[in-house]
């Protein structure tokens, strides 16, 4: 029978103290998260669970499909689109977006994929990125601060010793970092770094068609990265988006995705989308890295490990 990670935290006392404590700082680190995007002007947006358009997310084959009302309703992989619509109603917009990605069975072992997660996914009209990995930055290092304020009976407990880094964080381009510890960079340098940094300018094959190609760079996105230090892996994506409608077709064209897949979103930027930047981070990781944990399932009392089962 396969290992039920899901029950294993209600079967000792000290799983469960330190379950507590983990749950406890989770729970200010989202209550900090919303504090700093109110101040900011962010408005909160209930999620999307279902909807006829998700991220492609290429590498996912997942058929995550439920059928209703003689439609086809996709589990949201991410609010990208969603996100995108809403800020022609409002300018600045987050969500606490649960999303199903069944991920390949073997990465349960990587510590950093769960089938079932959180991102906290934002989105600016007429943002930039550099205004987006500012407030990204300045995100991380308030939520990081009222944490080790609030929670520092709980960082003990777990034997967490939490540093707030200084900005700006340091910026690698995806050639230069490529270039110097080759295919694994992205593990290598967060193995290596004290402090959080930006990997940014993705050429465009590597990504989804909705983060920006540079009209002064063809092949290189106006996108970023921010990955955590300590081994700790990505903590964020996000980019400038693809808005106008031609430009949305010829890079669904170029990804040989099918356009009829997407056609609430051509229909969008046909009436008119505007400019927007935004990005995504996941809150198990976050926590993870707050709370120096092993793996991201221990940030949640229900895990979706993949190629894992659970009873509850
Ligand atoms: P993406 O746009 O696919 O990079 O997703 C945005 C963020 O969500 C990532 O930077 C991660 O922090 C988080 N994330 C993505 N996939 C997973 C996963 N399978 N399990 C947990 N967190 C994830
Ligand atoms: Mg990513």
């Amino acid at each position: 029978m396969k290992s039920l990670k899901g029950v294993k935290v209600f079967t000792s006392e000290v799983e469960r103290a330190k379950k507590a404590a983990v749950l406890k700082v989770g729970s200010e680190t989202i209550g900090a998260a919303r504090e700093f995007l109110a101040e900011e002007g962010f408005v909160e947006l209930l999620p999307v669970i279902v909807a006829p358009i998700t991220d492609p997310l290429r590498h996912n084959t997942d058929r995550a499909v439920i059928e209703a009302y003689g439609g086809h309703w996709h589990l949201t992989r991410s609010m990208i689109f969603h996100k995108q619509a809403a800020v022609t109603v409002c300018e600045r917009i987050f969500s606490f977006s649960p999303n199903i990605r069944i991920e390949p069975p073997d990465w349960g072992k990587t510590g950093r994929h769960l089938w079932e997660f959180v991102q906290l996914d934002l989105e600016v009209r007429d943002g930039t990125r550099e205004e987006l990995m500012d407030l990204g930055e300045r995100l991380l290092v308030y939520v990081l601060e009222r944490v080790r304020e609030r929670c520092a009976d709980e960082l003990a407990f777990l034997g967490r010793n939490l540093r707030v880094p200084q900005r700006p964080f340091p910026v690698f381009t995806y050639g230069e970092a490529r270039k110097r510890y080759g295919d694994d960079f992205e593990v290598a340098l967060s193995r290596e770094m004290e402090t959080p940094f930006w990997i940014i300018d993705f050429p465009v094959d590597v990504r989804e068609f909705y983060d920006r190609e540079d009209p002064e760079r063809p092949g290189v996105l106006l996108d970023y990265d921010l990955i955590y230090p300590e081994g700790y892996g990505e903590a964020l994506s996000g980019g400038e988006r693809e808005h106008l409608l031609h430009r949305i077709q010829e890079r669904i064209a170029r990804q040989g995705l099918d356009p009829s897949q997407y056609r609430g979103l051509l229909e969008l930027a046909e009436r008119g989308l505007p400019p927007s930047a935004g990005f995504g981070i996941g809150i198990e990781r976050l926590i993870r890295y707050i709370c120096g944990l092993p793996h991201v399932a221990e940030a949640r009392l229900f895990p979706r490990v993949p190629g894992e089962l659970s009873v509850v």
